[in-house]
């Protein structure tokens, strides 16, 4: 089998309302598509995570990296990665849109082996005998507090056991103040039983991030997650240690040497990678063998990702070692259901991983023309 063409879409799609947080305002959904065709007639699909501009990760698929795999076999994935990587890292791009690219590109290199071999890609990634992986639901966005207390309590009654809430509040919105008082009521309306985990989006402090997680250190919370900006690593290290709640992040992060880096320094306790942005499933797979040596725990990051991403998340949620939990995007997102049929929904806590071969559900071409732009 060899690989013919690889080639891009690019998605966007915009909220008639956009979505408040720790980073400001988001308006549109964006995300560029890889096709990956063999001269068998398999195709293969992946996303590389785009937050704006989906023209550059294109460029770079098509136009550097493209050359790297035409003619070559796709069972040949991990060195295709490598050497996708070796073109250009000498060039300072270990990091950013290029990483970006490759995710695509390997994610839709997995889909072709899968296809090819019958198989649904967690279990060509090894598997792990997880039919179903636990999720949470994601997330409670900025409001009035009687508002994302009514929004908790509806995931809920849904059948959810664990909700993710955002903090990082600017001063114009309340600051830290209102973060912790909408945190306070909602615990108090979920009651003991369920799981609230915290999201920063990078807008404290360290100072900031320790103070506030005192203040909510009896309120049972799972995670802090991004309480500062990615490269502020010594903050990181200063939050895990100056306060007694478990420390996330990964959703900003390129590759095993970004995760590398953040682990050493004991600086987290779940890693999140995003399987459109960590490198593709090879990537993915990288980083989980970090965090089965050092004991840490594995929660995939979905999120502002368009559908590919969050179906292949699901297949790294079913594959890696030491998985905590899978990010369902409850809050609305108009590039998630690009498919022939619903995405999976969770019951219970819990959300099915698709077995048919590949990544398990076919594109829809009605909706993804609906959101393309050239
Ligand atoms: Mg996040």
């Amino acid at each position: 089998m060899k690989i013919r063409s690889v080639q891009c879409r690019m998605l966007a799609g915009t909220l008639s309302k956009p979505i408040q947080f720790g980073i400001g305002a988001f308006p549109t959904f964006s995300a560029t598509l890889v096709y990956v065709a063999t001269d068998d007639g398999i195709t293969g699909v992946g996303e590389c995570i785009v937050r704006k501009a989906p023209q550059v990760t294109k460029t770079v698929v098509e136009q550097l990296l493209s050359p790297v795999l035409v003619g070559r076999d796709p069972h040949d994935v991990e060195g295709l990665w490598d050497e996708m990587f070796q073109q250009l890292r000498g060039w300072g791009h270990y990091r950013g849109f290029v990483f970006e690219a490759i995710s695509g590109i390997d994610t839709a290199l997995w889909d072709i082996l899968g296809k090819a071999a019958g198989q649904p890609v967690s279990k060509m990634l090894g598997g792990a005998g997880r039919p179903r992986v636990p999720c949470y639901s994601s997330s409670v966005y900025f409001d009035e507090i009687p508002k994302m207390v009514a929004e908790a309590q509806q995931q809920i009654a849904l059948g959810h056991t664990a909700i993710k809430v955002k903090i990082g509040r600017a001063r114009a919105l309340g600051g830290r103040r209102t973060d912790v008082a909408s945190v306070k009521a909602i615990r108090e309306a979920v009651g003991p039983g369920v799981d609230i985990m915290l999201d920063v989006n990078s807008a404290y402090d360290a100072a900031t991030a320790i103070k506030v997680c005192r203040q909510l250190e009896d309120d049972d919370i799972t995670w802090i997650e991004e309480p500062v900006p990615p490269d502020d690593l010594d903050g990181y290290q200063r939050v895990r240690e100056g306060q007694g709640i478990p420390v996330a992040a990964g959703e900003s992060e390129f590759g095993v040497f970004g995760f590398r880096e953040l682990i050493r320094r004991r600086a987290i306790d779940i890693v999140q990678p995003d399987v459109a942005r960590v490198g593709g499933f090879s990537g993915a797979r990288r980083v989980g063998a970090l965090v089965h040596a050092f004991n840490l725990r594995y929660a995939p990051h979905t999120g502002f990702s368009a559908g590919i991403a969050h179906l292949a998340s699901l297949h790294v949620a079913a594959s890696v070692p030491n998985l905590m939990t899978y990010e369902y995007f409850f809050a609305p997102n108009p590039l998630r259901d690009l498919f022939t049929e619903p995405f999976p929904a969770p019951v219970e806590g819990f959300i099915d991983v698709p077995h048919r071969p590949g990544l398990g559900l076919e594109l829809d071409e009605r909706i993804v023309r609906k959101f393309e732009v050239t």
